[in-house]
């Protein structure tokens, strides 16, 4: 049985260093609340340019997109983020440059994708994942990259239609997610960080400021519906965003882009709700993006479960196994077999000694049948083919003592690999299960 973080975050960017700038707090707190954050970035940015010297050879070539996915996934390390995703997979769509570049016409690129086709993708995750808040950017993409502009389009309209079970019900079951939010920053926020910025500009390594509209979401106090204090993750935040080496050059709490325009890092996030029920009283701030949610909207199909230490979780009721997932246990099964004649022939030839190291391999399958069935059945399947043939083994004793040195060691070895079967299939982890997600409650 797969169990389900209660909150889930999804977040849609266009380039590897877009989700670290603008919501790196955002998702390194969830992320440590033990929400699922999910990233999904459309391109990867092949036509960023490259800040470092010794790495200039890879701006314009082939390897930046694979350089910077590098990047993102040292970045999402730093940020405590496992799940991240390239929409429709890696190199689906291409970055389109600055607008009014001829990279814009490429075939290939986000700018020139058919926007239902591009959205099904997201569709898809969405109806997997079962996010209850959106982050994406404006309709201007915050400041009018065509690659952000897209993913704006893209997300919003992948949230209609993960909505609508007339779409594409291959799939998955239609999911609404209940609150979706545009990346801000309160402009007199921005011009007081820009202020402090003109005074320590001396000591930075950067000659020069940006300009308050060279920050993508500027707006008025009056938009700005939500503020995630992330100070606590400020350390996570800038290491997440010097992970993108290539894009990016830090000088805390500065940084710069590949202008050299010092610009500053924001630990405090700031959103506007642009689609739900807002969370907080009439002319205050949410504070937390899921603030007025109803955790358990939607999964009327799914059981609720609480759990020892861990909160209320959604458990989702485990699939019917597919072709795929059952030859998958029957092949666990079989080669639980294969361990346990391998495991009896080795315990009889050293026995005592060689009876721990049989049921040390018997524990490996299991708990390696969990994680390449990413479920708990695999640790069953593997334990079911290995207890069954140690017991025919031992019950049937062909050839003698051929295959135990003694009896007792053979009722040793069917007792032991039973307990070690119990214990594998206690601890291997369903696949998205989430403990620290305790904070839901209040
Ligand atoms: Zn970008």
């Amino acid at each position: 049985m797969t169990e389900r973080a209660a909150r889930r975050l999804m977040l849609v960017h266009a380039h590897p260093d877009d989700e670290s700038i603008n919501n790196g707090a955002t998702m390194a707190r969830y992320a440590a609340e033990g929400a699922l954050v999910t990233l999904v970035t459309c391109t990867l940015g092949e036509l960023g340019e490259v800040i470092p010297e010794e790495l200039r050879h890879l701006e314009g070539s082939a390897g930046l997109g694979a350089y910077r996915r590098q990047e993102l996934a040292a970045a999402m390390r730093e940020l405590g983020v496992e799940d991240f995703r390239l929409l429709g997979g890696a190199g689906r769509y291409r970055d389109s440059g600055m607008m009014g570049l001829a990279d814009n016409d490429d075939p290939d690129c986000l700018w020139q994708a058919g926007l239902d086709t591009a959205a099904e993708h997201l569709v898809a995750v969405i109806r997997e994942v079962r996010p209850q808040v959106l982050v994406t950017y404006d309709d201007n993409g915050g400041y009018g990259h065509p690659d952000h502009i897209q993913a704006h389009r893209i997300a919003m309209r992948a949230a209609d239609l993960a909505a609508d079970p007339a779409v594409r019900p291959d799939l998955g079951r239609p999911w609404r997610i209940a609150k979706v939010y545009w990346n801000r920053v309160p402009r007199p926020v921005a011009e007081a960080a820009f202020a402090r910025l003109k005074d320590d500009l001396p000591g930075l390594p950067f000659d020069e400021s940006a300009a308050i509209g060279d920050v993508p979401g500027v707006v008025g106090d009056e938009r700005v519906t939500a503020a995630v204090d992330g100070s606590a993750y400020a350390a996570a935040k800038t290491a997440a965003m010097a992970a993108h080496t290539t894009q990016i050059e830090m000088a805390e709490p500065y940084f710069a882009l590949s202008n050299q325009l010092a610009q500053p890092v924001f630990t405090t996030e700031f959103y506007e709700l642009v689609h739900g029920e807002r969370g907080a009283g009439e002319g205050e701030r949410e504070t937390d993006l899921f603030a007025g949610v109803d955790l358990f909207a939607g999964a009327e199909k799914e059981s609720v479960m609480s759990t020892g230490g861990g909160g209320p979780m959604l458990a989702q009721p485990l699939k019917p196994p597919s072709a795929g997932r059952a030859a998958a246990y029957l092949g666990l099964f079989l080669l639980g077999a294969v361990v346990a004649v391998a495991g009896a022939l080795v315990q009889a030839a050293w026995f005592p000694g060689g009876l721990l190291l049989a049921l040390a391999g018997a524990a490996g399958l299991f708990l390696g049948g969990a994680r390449a069935a990413r479920s708990r059945g695999g640790a069953v399947a593997g334990a079911a083919g290995w207890i069954v043939t140690v017991f025919v083994l031992t019950t049937s004793r062909p050839e003698g003592d051929f295959f135990f040195a003694a009896e007792s060691g053979s009722y040793l070895f069917l007792l032991g690999g039973m307990a070690v079967a119990v214990i594998c299939a206690t601890l291997a982890p369903g696949r998205q299960r989430h403990e620290g997600d305790a904070r839901l409650g209040k």
